[in-house]
């Protein structure tokens, strides 16, 4: 690693966009003995007290040329321009996902990273949780028959105030769809192909509240999702594989494996410190990890969607 920050062993980190996930899981995760300590943080009004503070992106590249490393936990469509002055700047830039607002800049992002020959890491951070390696790796002798993923969360609950999400370029329900579909494209081999969507968007809103995905895996078999914003109640992140021999069960996102419906994975949450062991290591080696299946299936989703109109959503 090349940060010339005196951080003992860590390596200085800036953050970009203190907002929820910042919050939740980055700040905590690099506090938390991580290989990285969080050295200026750029949002217009969220601060980090123990970080240098600054409103503006250009400022901040300028000011701290000695931080070789960023994490970009704005929303999507303001993270191409971020990345590309990043990367311009010879920065290795961490993604939260999705990693782009259209699959045309995450593409132009992994062009420009490997010219200048800085690590770039689209994160998808459900792929880190405790269930999704032991499924992918239970599945690999397995004939797969049928898929059905459950995604149905509230989200009045889960993104309060973030009117970002319902704007052109801000996903939608696929918000977390999307952390479905990156487990699905992690545990099962190829392309995947979606054949019909039916999205249905709230009178009021730009985005959908609710989408229905009928897929097809590499090898053939069927893939049905769900995707809902409107469900109160107990909350569901379900994947259920049926194979030739059994069949497994991901639930609450990926953090419990349930194999022939005994729980056989389980455990804390780990999603965003191996997120950042894995960018440490892609830093050391001087390598990308950008793969972009799970943004062109939201992509061909709306290429291929029935539109619906349903009530207009009120927060
Ligand atoms: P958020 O709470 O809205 O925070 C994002 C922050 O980015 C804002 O607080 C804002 O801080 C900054 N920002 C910069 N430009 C912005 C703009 N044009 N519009 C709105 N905010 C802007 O969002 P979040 O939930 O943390 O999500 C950020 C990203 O993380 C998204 O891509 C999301 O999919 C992903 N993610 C979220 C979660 C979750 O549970 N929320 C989980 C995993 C991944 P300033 O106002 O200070 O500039």
């Amino acid at each position: 690693m090349t940060s010339s920050e005196n951080t003992g062993t860590r390596v200085a980190l800036a953050l970009a966009g203190v907002g929820k996930i910042a919050r939740d899981q980055h700040i905590p995760s690099c506090e938390n003995g991580s290989d990285f300590v969080i050295a200026a943080a750029i949002s217009r009004n969220g601060k980090i007290d123990s970080a240098e503070n600054f409103e503006n992106f250009d400022v901040f590249l300028e000011t701290r040329q000695d931080i070789r490393a960023i994490a970009l936990c704005t929303p999507p469509d303001v993270r191409f321009a971020m990345a590309k002055k990043a990367i311009a700047s010879g920065l290795d830039v961490l993604m939260e996902k999705p990693p782009a607002a259209t699959i045309g800049e995450a593409q132009a992002l992994a062009e420009l990273a490997r010219d200048a020959g800085v690590t770039l890491f689209a994160t998808w951070h459900s792929r880190f949780a405790n269930g999704v390696e032991p499924a992918r790796q239970w599945l690999l002798d397995k004939t797969i028959t049928r898929i059905e993923i459950t995604w149905k969360e509230d989200v009045r609950r889960w993104h309060p105030g973030q009117a970002w999400i319902w704007e052109a370029g801000g996903f939608g329900v696929f918000d977390p769809g999307i952390n479905a579909l990156s487990i699905l494209t992690a545990i099962i081999p190829g392309q995947t192909i979606v054949e019909k969507a039916a999205l249905s968007f709230p009178a009021n809103r730009q985005q959908p509240i609710a989408a229905s995905l009928t897929m097809r895996s590499a090898e053939g078999a069927p893939i049905k999702a769900e995707f809902d914003w409107r469900q109160e109640g107990p909350q569901t992140w379900d994947i259920v594989v049926e194979t030739d021999q059994g069949m497994l069960r991901l639930a609450k996102g990926g953090a419990e494996l349930y194999i022939n419906e005994t729980l056989s994975v389980e455990g804390p949450d780990r999603e965003y410190s191996r997120i950042y062991t894995r960018f440490a290591e892609l830093v050391r080696s001087r390598e990308s990890d950008v793969d972009l299946q799970p943004l062109r299936l939201v992509a061909d989703a709306f290429l291929t969607a029935e539109r619906h109109q349903v009530e207009a959503f009120i927060e």
